[in-house]
C-alpha cells in the first residue's frame, strides 16, 4: 500500500507581477486503492494544487510538505515524480509536435519502468485499452494533442493512466467539456483503474455530475486555498443539491 500525504501546503503564484498566496495550508492524505474527490468553486486553487504536486515551475512552494511513502515529492524533478508513481493529467494538456500517441506512451512507459515494455504484450495492452475507451485505432498514429477534441484529450489522459499504472493519479477537471456518452466512457476508465485496488485517484472537479458514475470514497470541499470540509460520498450529494454557498460564506468576511 502507498500513501500520498500533503501537509500544510502553502503555494504562491505571480499574478500581475505580485506574488499571491493561492494555497493556504492544504492537508490531505490519500491511500492507494482509494478515490478522493476534491470539489470546489472556480478559482479556489484546485488546479494550483494539481500543478504544485506535478512540479510546475510557475508555482512556488512557500511552506508544507508533499510526501509519497515518506519520500519528499517536492524535492523531485518532474521526471522523478513520474517514476515514483505519480500521474498528473493536466487540465490543459500541451501539444507535443511530431510525437505520435503510440510513441509517446511507449516512451513514457519506458521512462517510468526503467526498461522498455515487451513489445508483444505492450501492443496488445495498448489495443485493449484503446478499445475499452472506444478509441479508433488510428488515434495511436496521431500527434499528441494536435487538434485533439476535448473528448479525445480526456480519453488520452485515461489511456495514459491505464497503461502507465501509477500509484497515484491526479485528474484535474477530467470531466469538463464532455458530453454524457464521453463522460460515461471516461468514468468507466477511471473505475477500471480503481478495480485493481492499487491506484489512488484524486479526482479534482467543479461539477458533481462525474460523481454519479465514479463514486468516491472520500469527498473534500476545497474553498479559498484549503480543504474546508471532508466527508463521505454524501457530501457530494449535498453539493449537488445546494452548491458551494455554505462553504464560501464561511470563509468570506461579512
Ligand atoms: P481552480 O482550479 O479551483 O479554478 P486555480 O488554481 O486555477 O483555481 O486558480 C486559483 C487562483 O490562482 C486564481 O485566482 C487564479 O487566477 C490564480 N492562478 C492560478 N494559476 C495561475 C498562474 N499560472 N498565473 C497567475 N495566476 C494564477
Ligand atoms: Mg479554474
Ligand atoms: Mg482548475
Amino acid at each position: 500500500m502507498a500513501t500520498l500525504e500533503i501537509r500544510d501546503l502553502h503555494v504562491r503564484v505571480e499574478t500581475d507581477g505580485e506574488p499571491t498566496e493561492i494555497l493556504k495550508g492544504v492537508d490531505l492524505t490519500v491511500e492507494s486503492g482509494q478515490t478522493h474527490a476534491i470539489m470546489g468553486p472556480n478559482g479556489s486553487g484546485k488546479s494550483t494544487l494539481a500543478y504544485s504536486i506535478a512540479g510546475h515551475p510557475k508555482y512556488t512552494i512557500t511552506g508544507g510538505t508533499v510526501t509519497l511513502d515518506g519520500e519528499d515529492v517536492l524535492a523531485m524533478s518532474v521526471d522523478e515524480r513520474a517514476r515514483a508513481g505519480l500521474f498528473l493529467a493536466m487540465q490543459y494538456p500541451v501539444e507535443v509536435p511530431g510525437v505520435t500517441v503510440s510513441n509517446f506512451l511507449r516512451t513514457a512507459k519506458t521512462a517510468i519502468d526503467g526498461e522498455a515494455p515487451a513489445l508483444r504484450h505492450w501492443v496488445k495492452d495498448v489495443k485493449r485499452a484503446m478499445a475499452d475507451l472506444k478509441m479508433d485505432p488510428a488515434f495511436a498514429e496521431r500527434n499528441v494533442n494536435e487538434g485533439f477534441s476535448g473528448g479525445e484529450k480526456k480519453r488520452h489522459e485515461i489511456l495514459q493512466m491505464e497503461l502507465l499504472k501509477p500509484k497515484f493519479a491526479v485528474l484535474d477537471e477530467t470531466d469538463s467539456g464532455l458530453d454524457v456518452d464521453a463522460l460515461k466512457v471516461v468514468s468507466d476508465g477511471v473505475n477500471r483503474v480503481r478495480e485493481g485496488g492499487e491506484v489512488g485517484v484524486l479526482l479534482i472537479t467543479h461539477y458533481t455530475r462525474i460523481l454519479r458514475y465514479v463514486r468516491p470514497d472520500v469527498v473534500h470541499v476545497f474553498v479559498a486555498g484549503r480543504v474546508a470540509e471532508t466527508g463521505g460520498p454524501e457530501l457530494a450529494d449535498e453539493l449537488e443539491e445546494n452548491g458551494y454557498d455554505r462553504f464560501v460564506q464561511a470563509v468570506t468576511p461579512a
